[in-house]
């Protein structure tokens, strides 16, 4: 890091740290030759979708990875969730976290359905089991758990509530490929989980999703439904929809899968190099993962304490995206703050405490294949740096933006 004085920052007209700006969720490209191979493959066979040899040799092996009895493949994870809640028959409001990404909300709300947002755990950053009851009304029909982070939902006791109250129970796991719960992967848990294969994934088909169900029935009309409600030809059972995903997603999604351990190990790497970087940093918390289950470690999860580090996530924020280093505030602003539910639940946020506050004071750090150790040194060593001179550069800012110039 090359900040000798604080007027050197990017903000006061110093060098930016980056050229080329270091990016959250820069898509994860390996084995460029055997994607291109496939790709290769397609084209001589002209089989360019509908449920051709590698989207089903892809939902074949995510059906291994994950021990699940049926994986389908989807054009992208919003449209698998939009899929399972309307396979599921669900109506009137599901109960959901606000501290997560938009689509878990637009999946139901765009059906008519209202999300109920629930406040989550402050620690786990997931739906909070002790908060549901309270959301339960005559209307309720299910609950939506998000992995966030890769780290698993309490699935026990949300399936405890669930058949206690005659409630669907399904998982946006959007983060949670080849993650445990308690040993066991997440894919099998509820009625159906989606996973997302969105380009800022670590496992990217371009764009794509997969559903994972143990249900026989659930995803014989999950497969219908996906494909216009076609059985064969010229044959319409019911009304569909056109969710599937094509072929060249699916050879960059086998082509990304077979290099799972890699990009893993990778994302492990970084995170263990970030966690001992940032032992000792007042007020800066890194989110940990359970060394005890499989993790995919994909975010770089950190929290701001204010008081203790003495400085905003916003103006960290501002100051890093200066250097070109991109990080982002998560889930910010919560799901209830972003329209439509803000408008239509204007009063949301009042259950809503925990959530309030970690959109408040989450920031995900850059990893993935594209970052180094030497990366993570110069995030580290700037955090430092600001942290250590915060106080002038408060009063720099302040200066900067005072008309008078004083
Ligand atoms: C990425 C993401 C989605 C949406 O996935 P797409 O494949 O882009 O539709 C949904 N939920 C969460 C939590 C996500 O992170």
């Amino acid at each position: 890091m090359t900040k000798k004085s604080v007027d050197d920052l990017a903000i006061f007209g110093g060098e930016p740290l980056y050229v080329e700006p270091l990016h959250v969720g820069r898509p994860n490209i390996v084995d460029r030759e055997k994607f291109l191979q496939r790709v290769n493959d397609l084209l001589d066979r002209r089989t360019l979708t509908n449920y051709g040899p590698y989207v089903q040799e892809f939902e074949r092996r995510m059906a291994e990875l994950v021990g699940v009895r049926h994986c389908i493949a989807v054009c992208n994870a919003t449209m698998g969730l939009e899929a399972v809640i309307r396979a599921l028959g669900l109506s009137g409001e599901v109960i959901a976290p606000s501290f997560t990404f938009i689509a878990t909300a637009h999946s139901l709300q765009i059906q008519g359905i209202k999300p109920v947002f629930c406040d989550v755990d402050a620690s786990t950053h997931n739906i909070d089991p002790d908060r549901i009851r309270e959301c339960i009304s005559p209307r309720t029909t299910g609950i939506v758990g998000v992995h966030v982070w890769g780290r698993a939902c309490d699935v026990r006791a949300l399936s405890d509530l669930a058949n206690e109250y005659g409630l669907k129970l399904y998982f946006d796991a959007a983060h949670a490929l080849a993650c445990s719960y308690q040993g066991d992967m997440i894919g099998s848990f509820g009625e159906a989980e989606v996973f997302s294969f969105h380009a800022t994934k670590f496992v990217n088909s371009f764009e794509g999703g997969m559903i994972a169900t143990n249900r026989d029935e659930l995803a014989e009309a999950i497969r219908l439904m996906i494909n216009f409600g076609f059985r064969g030809y010229d044959n319409v059972l019911s009304l569909g929809t056109n969710g599937k995903m094509s072929e060249v997603s699916a050879a960059m999604g086998l082509t990304n899968l077979e290099n799972l351990p890699v990009i893993i190990s990778k994302n492990r790497e970084n995170y263990e190099n970030y966690r001992e970087r940032l032992n000792g940093f007042s007020g800066i918390r890194l989110i940990a993962y359970d060394e005890r289950e499989q993790n995919n470690y994909q975010y770089i999860v950190v929290e701001i304490d204010e008081e203790m580090a003495g400085i905003s996530r916003d103006l960290l924020t501002q100051l890093f995206h200066a250097e070109n280093i991109l990080v982002r505030r998560y889930f910010y602003p919560g799901c209830h703050q972003m329209q439509p539910y803000r408008t239509l639940y204007p009063n949301a946020g009042l259950h809503l405490p925990n959530t309030e506050r970690l959109v408040q004071r989450v920031m995900t750090l850059p990893t993935g294949l594209s970052i180094d150790s030497a990366d993570i040194l110069t995030i580290v060593d700037l955090l430092d740096f600001i942290l250590l001179h915060q106080n002038r550069i408060r009063k720099m800012l302040f200066r900067q933006s005072s008309p008078s110039g004083k």
